[in-house]
This record gives structure tokens, C-alpha cells and sequence, in this order.
């Protein structure tokens, strides 16, 4: 299984636009992030967890030229208002395949409306088959998916497992009963903010104290804020089996 992470920003991505802050001013490449985003893949199967703002680009930057679904963690903007450039992939493929948490859906049809229309459709919208999900696994193809329950602030939002590679995104607390589907992971991704406490993101110290208790063999930190600080300082500073995750970086699983 291979894992390509399309964005690893925070809502407003790096650099901010007018930002004169100095990891916004950055020339290296892993100081710059799109919207949080991850393509999976195995052999016949290509998911999209997320579908934020830089979704277009980040389908084009990826050469991505096929994907069997999209899962939504929430539906906040950064992880969905690039839903309607799914647009080549319907006219290629159909009707494209969506699973997230009824009230996600919900949201989906009011934000997009057109792509639920089912009287007088203009032509160029694009159709999804809807696949509401509750905290319970479901399968994709012959994947099967654990979703993660966990909490953003109030928000309920949804991680999810596929074999071992667990990915969380927009996170500050999860009950002990979702513990036990974090067992024997290989990869956890998780998001760390920045290094200031957040009322609905982990910070680097609430990322890494979950990390210890989860024990995977390896982890990365998402949903970087400019305020994390340099990406190359940054990761100087972690325990050896953390790292800071960076657009384009591949892992196989
Ligand atoms: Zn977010």
C-alpha cells in the first residue's frame, strides 16, 4: 500500500497569502503545504481521504488519473470546497463514490447543491453515489475501513484505519474505547498544529504524548500551522520514530 500525502497545511495552507512571517517566506520546498489530503493506493484501489481547496492541483501534481472514492474526515472548508473538480474524474469514470458522516453529507448538499440536484442537472455537474458512514468498518473493493471517532474542538470527525496505517487529521481528543482500533499500527499520521496549545488541534506536545500511547512504529505529524516553525528545525527536535510530514512525500505500507 502506498500513501502520498497531497497537502500537510493547515486551513490556510504555507505560505499564508500576505504572510511576511518567516516560514511563510521559507524557499525550501517542505516549508510550503497545500491543504491537508492523502492519496491510498494498492494495485486496483485509489482513495482520497479529503477534498480541500488544492484538490485540483494536487490531482495534477500527484498524476493521479484514477480514484475509486473519497472519504471525508469533516466538513470543514480546507478538507472539502474542492469537491466540484472531481468534475474529469465523473466524466471519466461516472459517478464517483463518497463516504463520510450524514451531517458531512448533509453539508455537502448544501455547500454544492448542484452535484445532488436530481431534476434538470446542468450537464457539467458532476454525480457521486452518496455512502453515509457510522462509526462502525465498511469496505471499499475488497478494502476494508476503520473509521476513528474522535473529536475537533465540539466537532465530531472521523480518522480512519486501512490494514496497518492509521491517518488523523484535526484532532484534540479521543476516548479510550478508540484505542483499542489503534492497536499494532505500522504508520500513524496525526496532526500537530503548532507548538501553542489550540482549543481543536493537537499541538506538537499533545501529538507526541499520544504517539507514545499509541506506540506505531513510525509516525508523522500533519496539518502544520506556520507557527510550527521551520520544517528542517522542526524535525531535528522529534523522538526518532517522528517525523514531520511534507507535500509529495510517498510511504509504502
Ligand atoms: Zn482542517
Amino acid at each position: 500500500m502506498k500513501v502520498t500525502f497531497l497537502g500537510t497545511g493547515t486551513s490556510q495552507g504555507i505560505p499564508i497569502i500576505g504572510s511576511d512571517h518567516p516560514v511563510c517566506l521559507s524557499s525550501n520546498p517542505k516549508d510550503k503545504r497545500l491543504r491537508v489530503s492523502i492519496l491510498v493506493e494498492w494495485n486496483s484501489l485509489a482513495l482520497v481521504v479529503d477534498c480541500g481547496p488544492d484538490f485540483r492541483y494536487q490531482m495534477l501534481r500527484a498524476r493521479c488519473t484514477k480514484i475509486d472514492g473519497i472519504l471525508f474526515t469533516h466538513e470543514h472548508s480546507d478538507h472539502v470546497m474542492g469537491f466540484d473538480d472531481i468534475r474529469p474524474f465523473y466524466f471519466k469514470q461516472g459517478d464517483i463514490p463518497i463516504y463520510g458522516h450524514k451531517r458531512v453529507i448533509k453539508s455537502l448538499k448544501k455547500k454544492f447543491d448542484y452535484v445532488f440536484e436530481t431534476k434538470n442537472k446542468y450537464p457539467g455537474a458532476p454525480s457521486v453515489v452518496v455512502n453515509k458512514i457510522k462509526n462502525q468498518p465498511f469496505s471499499i473493493g475488497n478494502k476494508k475501513v476503520i473509521p476513528i471517532n474522535v473529536k475537533h474542538g465540539k466537532l465530531q470527525v472521523f480518522g480512519f484505519r486501512f490494514d496497518d496505517f492509521v491517518y488523523l487529521t484535526d484532532v484534540k481528543t479521543v476516548k479510550t474505547k478508540e484505542f483499542e482500533k489503534l492497536k499494532n499500527v505500522k504508520v500513524l499520521v496525526v496532526d500537530a498544529l503548532r507548538i501553542k496549545p489550540h482549543y481543536s488541534h493537537f499541538n506538537l506536545e499533545e501529538a507526541l504524548e499520544f504517539i507514545k500511547i499509541v506506540n506505531p512504529v513510525k509516525a508523522y505529524l500533519t496539518h502544520i500551522s506556520h507557527l510550527l516553525g521551520f520544517h528542517d528545525e522542526v524535525e531535528k527536535r522529534l523522538p526518532e520514530n517522528v517525523f514531520l510530514a511534507y507535500d509529495e512525500l510517498q510511504i509504502t505500507i
